[in-house]
């Protein structure tokens, strides 16, 4: 058989590639590699990327298929986004296939033409004037050439819509030879615009430092922004962006939510008057190749979105900023689990431009990476403006009773501030009505039928729900176990804390903010309306609460409870509970009024509480640093997490015993230094939506001999015959070890 053989990358979870022929009629000239095809896969039909031309096939001749079409003229992504992708499947152990699936928007990965869809415009042609006798009887035709007379570039059929002008009015007028069809790209703009809409803010000496090393490197740097809450880190973004697209580049911003997004785009869009592209999950699909094509072809200026961004492919890369860097939303938690921060470092170094990751409160990994060398450290120490940072108090809650979550002296303060007419900031990391329904006569506790957890209670409408399987069921009646009807709600979420500050502060409007509460179009974007008008108002809710908004009336922040990553099983967890009490705290007294933050909690001489409230959360990042460099933990080890599930008990973790003793042969056979293996073991929580977990970690002192051991081992498991009956992953640098 003669011919180019075609490898083509599959969505499909096998890490390798798939052979076919050529489609028919196509030749060798026409095939390059990262163009799209159509491939017969089983029964179907599936679209996959040319990953490499070969002259041979291992397949034998009888059973290499033709593929049925080539989709792209030119290869879909730009070198450096496949380049990208195809170090991100290495990286993190992942079928290339199943990664350009992860890349590429949805219609792309359907096979829709990668190219820009263009608007279509309506424009005069000479000769057309409202006189004309061609239409001296057709007021509606006559209308449409008075309009178009006032716009000489062109409309679009959308906004000539707007005159209550039809598409067949306009077609006549064509066929009268009067006007025209021009197709424009819908981001287009007909006459340069200045690049600033209004003028930045004059810098103060720690933003004028960190932009002065941002703006006179040049390549690939990464640059450490480390800057307290309020201290103007969005500015020095804005201007290291202007820096960037005056240059004639484009800049890509990732942020941690889309709750994040009406604000940073507001910002965004108020200082810049270059097209600005959002990519969040609200989009259709048809949004989102839109905007993800103007990035390409160099239309779109300013890129912002969440996690997959990183995968924009760029015409003129220039700057890459991660806000919020230490954010958790920026790993995937399944398929391929990714870490957009870090592939955002190595993109920066493929496309040779520089990256900014800020955070009031930086990882220890990125930290850790400063200390190393990687990273340029920038710290911004002060608050921008005349805003002063806020006062933090522990409050010993042992003994005192409390109400929606509330302790007295709380609630009087809650009161107080609302009397001064300021903004108050409930924050209580539990979503529902309470965390637990318990029997009061017998003790006991509603579970999760398929979890080891318990239920959530919900009110609105009443029912338990499990918030790690999602099933939810009526709330009992009585007590499966001793009958009583003595059931009682346990503890507080955001919805009991919402209901008992209504009923106590009766005048003033409550806002719950929430998974819930925001689940409806809009409504945070309503929400920031009323936050922002001054009012005063209680908001009450979760971390959602906490990540990157800017209230400016909030003087008082109240922590209900603390104490949970003080005794977390995680080794993470005292990182954790810090970021979060200084992002929650870091919403307080951000403009002229000063900002009082008040956390709950039981244990009030914790150590770890006290240097975080006297000494803030670089004093804590150095402490933990050194306790994971005495423990041996990340980021001073590397880990690789294989997790296991299966229907049955045993199957999950006689897999891991067999991937383990694989794992063993291959170290001891070449020679591997200072790796651990450490298990199997139950996942912490072992049953999980009805299934059994158990988990096996991958430890090594160098990143390089846990690669290569986890390299070879993956083949061998997907070969091994319990594979097929358990479901099983494995998680690079795994930042949740649940
Ligand atoms: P961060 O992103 O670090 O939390 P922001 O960039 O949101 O902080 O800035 C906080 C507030 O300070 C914003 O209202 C911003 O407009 C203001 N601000 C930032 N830089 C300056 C500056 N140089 N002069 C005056 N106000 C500033
Ligand atoms: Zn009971
Ligand atoms: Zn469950």
């Amino acid at each position: 058989m003669t011919g180019p053989i075609l490898q083509v990358a599959l969505p499909s979870p096998l890490r390798r590639l798939f052979d076919y022929r050529a489609p028919r009629g196509v030749g060798a000239a026409d095939l390059h590699i990262g163009q799209r095809v159509r491939v017969p896969f089983g029964k179907r039909a599936m679209v996959g990327l040319i990953a490499a031309i070969s002259d041979h096939s291992e397949v034998p001749d009888n059973r290499l298929k033709p593929a049925e079409a080539l989709l792209d003229a030119t290869p879909v992504l730009p070198d450096s986004l496949w380049r990208l992708c195809q170090w991100t499947a290495r990286y993190y152990q992942h079928g290339l296939g199943d990664t350009l699936s992860v890349a590429l928007p949805v219609l792309l990965r359907q096979g829709e033409p990668a190219l820009a869809r263009q608007d279509q415009l309506w424009q005069l042609l000479p000769g057309a004037y409202p006189e004309h006798p061609a239409i001296a009887r057709a007021p509606k035709q006559k209308q449409a050439v008075q309009v178009l007379a006032q716009h000489p570039h062109g409309l679009s059929h959308a906004l000539i819509s707007q005159w209550g002008l039809s598409r067949d009015t306009l077609s006549t007028l064509e066929s009268k030879g009067l006007v025209q069809r021009i197709e424009q790209s819908p981001h287009h703009i007909a006459e340069p615009l200045p690049l600033l809409r209004e003028a930045h803010l004059t810098a103060n000496a720690e933003q004028r430092a960190a932009l002065d090393a941002i703006l006179n490197a040049e390549g690939f740097h990464t640059w450490l922004l480390e800057g307290v809450t309020g201290s103007g880190k969005t500015e020095v973004y804005l201007q290291a962006i202007e820096r960037c697209l005056l240059n004639g580049h484009q800049a890509l911003v990732l942020i941690p939510e889309i709750g994040l997004t009406p604000q940073t785009l507001n910002r965004f869009q108020q200082r810049f008057s270059a097209p600005v592209v959002i990519l969040h999950s609200g989009l259709n699909d048809r949004e989102r190749l839109d905007a993800w094509i103007a990035a390409r072809d160099g239309e779109a200026a300013i890129i912002i979105g969440t996690r997959s961004a990183i995968f924009t492919p760029l015409a003129r890369p220039g700057l890459i900023i991660v806000d919020e860097e230490h954010d958790l939303s920026y790993k995937q938690q399944d398929g391929l689990r990714y870490n957009a921060r870090d592939l955002a470092v190595y993109r920066g170094h493929l496309e040779q431009v520089p990256v900014i990751l800020g955070s009031a409160t930086p990882s220890l990994e990125s930290l850790h990476n400063v200390q190393q060398g990687r990273y340029q450290h920038l710290r911004l120490t002060i608050r921008a403006g005349n805003a002063k940072a806020p006062s933090f108090q522990c409050l010993d809650i042992r003994s005192r009773p409390l109400e929606g979550g509330l302790s007295r002296p709380l609630t009087d303060l809650v009161s107080q501030h609302l009397e001064r007419g300021n903004q108050v900031l409930v924050f209580i990391n539990r979503r529902g009505f309470a965390p637990t329904l318990m029997c009061h006569d017998c003790g006991w506790i509603a579970e999760c039928r398929r979890c080891d957890a318990r239920m959530t209670v919900h009110q609105s409408p009443p029912h338990l729900h499990c918030h790690h399987c999602n099933s939810q069921r009526p709330l009992d009646r009585c007590c499966p176990k001793c009958q009583s009807e003595d059931l009682r709600p346990l503890g507080a979420g955001t919805e009991r804390t919402e209901e008992f500050l209504k009923e106590r502060f009766a005048d003033t409007t409550v806002l719950r903010i929430d998974r819930e509460s925001m689940s409806r179009k809009r409504a945070m974007q309503e929400m920031m309306e009323i936050i922002h008008s001054a009012q005063p108002c209680i908001l009450v809710g979760t971390q959602m609460l906490a990540k990157g908004h800017h209230f400016p009336n909030v003087t008082l922040v109240a922590i209900l409870d603390a104490d949970g990553g003080l005794f977390s099983a995680d080794f993470r967890g005292p990182e954790r509970m810090a970021q979060m009490i200084t992002q929650v705290a870091g919403r307080a007294g951000r403009a002229e009024k000063p900002g009082q933050v008040i956390i709950q909690t039981h244990m009030a001489e914790h150590p770890l509480l006290i240097e975080l409230t006297e000494r803030g959360y670089p004093a804590i990042a150095e402490r933990e640093l050194a306790e994971r460099a005495i423990a041996q933990l990340p980021p001073y080890r590397f880990m690789a997490l294989l997790r296991a599930e299966a229907n049955h008990a045993r199957a999950a973790e006689d897999f891991l015993e067999a991937a383990l003793e694989q794992a063993e042969a291959l170290v001891a056979q070449h020679q591997l230094a200072d790796i651990d293996l450490l298990g199997p073991v139950p996942s912490p929580m072992e049953r999980r939506a009805g299934r059994h977990r158990a988990q096996l970690l991958l430890q090594a002192a160098q990143r390089s001999a846990l690669h290569q051991l986890v390299h070879m081992l993956l083949p061998a498991l997907e070969q091994h015959p319990l594979a097929r009956k358990v479901r099983w992953s494995i998680d690079i640098d795994p930042l949740d070890m649940f």
